[in-house]
C-alpha cells in the first residue's frame, strides 16, 4: 500500500475503465481523469515502478495482478461506505458517491473492518455493485439489462448501470429500487420503450434509455 491520493485515484479509473481485454487506452484514462497526456504518462511510469501497471510505450495500459488488487481495496473501502452511509446514517442512495469519494482514500485498515463488521459484511453497495473482498477480490456477477427482457417476463431490479445522482433521482421519483419485482406488460416497437408493473404502480412507461440501465435477475431474456 502506500500510495498517494493521486495514484489510488488512477488506480481505480483504470480498474473501472478497463475492458473485456483488460488494457486501458493511454487518452482514455488523460480523457477520464481530466489530466494531460505527459502528466498521465509520468504516472503511469512511476506505478510501473510500483508493479502496479504494465507500461510500455505507445502500447495500452494493464494493471498488474498486484494493482488489480490494490483498486479493488479502494473500491472495496468507496462501496463499504456507500453502504455504511445509506443503512446506518439513513442518507440517499443518490447522496453518498461523493462523500464516500473521499472517505475512501483513509489510510486505517481496522477503520474499515469495523466498518465491515457494523454492516454484517455485505456483498453489495446500495447501487447493487459488488463490494471486493478483504484482500481486494472483486466477484463480477453479470446481469441482463431490462431492455433485453421480454413481454411477460418477471424480474427483480438487481443493479444498476449508471449509478450518477441524476439518475437516481429519476429512479426516486418512479419509486424504483433494488429488490423490486417488475413485470414487463409491453414493449412500444418504435423506441424500445417499455410498459412495466412494480410495486403499487400498476403501468408505468420507462424510456429505453433507462430500460438499458437497469440490471435484473431472473430475466427471460430476448
Ligand atoms: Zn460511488
Amino acid at each position: 500500500m502506500n500510495n498517494s491520493l493521486a495514484e489510488e485515484n488512477y488506480l481505480k479509473a483504470l480498474f473501472h475503465l478497463r475492458g473485456k481485454s483488460g488494457e486501458v487506452n493511454v487518452n482514455d484514462l488523460s480523457k477520464n481523469l481530466n489530466i494531460k497526456m505527459p502528466t498521465v504518462t509520468s504516472m503511469m511510469k512511476k506505478l510501473a515502478e510500483k508493479k502496479l501497471v504494465y507500461y510500455e510505450k505507445y502500447k495500452p495500459l494493464r494493471l498488474t495482478e498486484k494493482g488489480k488488487k490494490e483498486a479493488g481495496l479502494i473500491i472495496r473501502k468507496h462501496r463499504l461506505t456507500e453502504m455504511f452511509l445509506v443503512t446506518k446514517m439513513q442518507f440517499g442512495w443518490e447522496e453518498v458517491h461523493d462523500i464516500a469519494e473521499q472517505i475512501e482514500h483513509i489510510q486505517s485498515p481496522i477503520f474499515f473492518e469495523k466498518m465491515d463488521e457494523l454492516l454484517g459484511h455485505p456483498t453489495i453497495d446500495p447501487h447493487g455493485s459488488p463490494i471486493p473482498d478483504s484482500i481486494g477480490n472483486i466477484a463480477t456477477k453479470s446481469y441482463p439489462k431490462l431492455s433485453n427482457c421480454k413481454v411477460g417476463g418477471k424480474v427483480k431490479l438487481a443493479a444498476l448501470l449508471n449509478t450518477n445522482s441524476e439518475f437516481l433521482k429519476f429512479l426516486n421519483s418512479r419509486e424504483l429500487k433494488l429488490g423490486l419485482k417488475i413485470t414487463i406488460k409491453s414493449i412500444e416497437p418504435f423506441d424500445g420503450s417499455m410498459e412495466v408493473s412494480y410495486g403499487k404502480r400498476d403501468s408505468e412507461v420507462l424510456s429505453k434509455i433507462v430500460c438499458e440501465r437497469l440490471l435484473v435477475d431472473g430475466a427471460p431474456t430476448a
